[in-house]
């Protein structure tokens, strides 16, 4: 379970500290899925990046699964965002020199926890087995989304965090990439934090929350 209490989190500008998260509070179950929606520049990139311990909050907590992350080290950290955590961008961020089966099994790999059998299956579930030796230029946007979500997954992260992961593609590759995503963090039981800025896709998940001045100012269930 991921629970977020009372984060503060500001950035040092010319003209003074500018206060982008103040006072932030969130939960998110295992296996369950939260959209986080707001405006640009409203610090939603600034909170994903907090949760997945890639940056400290000044104040408040963050919990992921008993574990406060102000209190790990920086290798205690390291170690952990490399087994509990997947992260997927806008920007695909695939290694340019990998092919796509390495790709797949860098991040698995990094965490000692590279599986074979799951990799097998991700490929088969994401529709890569034909493009296994392709690089990343090779692809086309959807594909190089599949290629980063099973990268992601591979080695079987208890949360996965994605900022606006649909928001290079088309309205019908987003609705499929979406749905392989769903399906198999349904099935690996992996919760999901993810900032989008389409309601459609937000819709798709169990929860949303608006982050506006600073606050989550509306939480919505389905
Ligand atoms: P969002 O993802 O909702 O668009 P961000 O979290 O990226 O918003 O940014 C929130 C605010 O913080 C913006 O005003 C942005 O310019 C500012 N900001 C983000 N990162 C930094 C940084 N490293 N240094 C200074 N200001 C930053
Ligand atoms: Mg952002």
């Amino acid at each position: 379970m991921l629970e977020v209490k009372n984060v503060f989190k500001s950035y040092p500008t010319a003209q003074g500290p500018l206060g982008v998260l103040r006072g932030v509070d969130l939960r998110l179950d295992d296996g369950g899925s939260l959209a986080l929606m707001g405006e640009s520049g409203s610090g939603k990139s600034t909170l994903l990046h907090l949760v997945a311990g890639l940056d400290q909050a000044d104040s408040g907590l963050i919990d992921i699964g008993g574990q406060r992350l102000d209190r790990m080290s920086e290798a205690q950290l390291a170690n952990w965002r490399r087994t509990e955590i997947g992260l997927v961008f806008q920007q695909f961020n695939l290694i340019g020199s990998l092919n796509v089966g390495d790709n797949l099994a860098f991040q698995a790999r990094l965490a000692g926890r590279h599986d074979p059998a799951w990799q097998e299956q991700l490929i088969e579930r994401l529709g890569l087995g034909a493009v296994l030796q392709r690089y990343p230029e090779q692809l086309s946007g959807g594909q190089q989304q599949r290629v980063a979500i099973g990268r992601a997954l591979a080695s079987r992260p208890g949360l996965l965090l994605a900022d606006e992961p649909t928001g290079n593609l088309d309205e019908a590759t987003s609705d499929e990439v979406l749905q392989l995503l769903l399906e198999l963090l349904h099935d690996s039981r992996t919760s999901l934090l993810m900032v989008t800025h389409s309601p459609r896709v937000a819709e798709r998940l169990a929860h949303k929350v608006v982050l506006h001045q600073g606050r989550l100012a509306a939480r919505s269930e389905r």
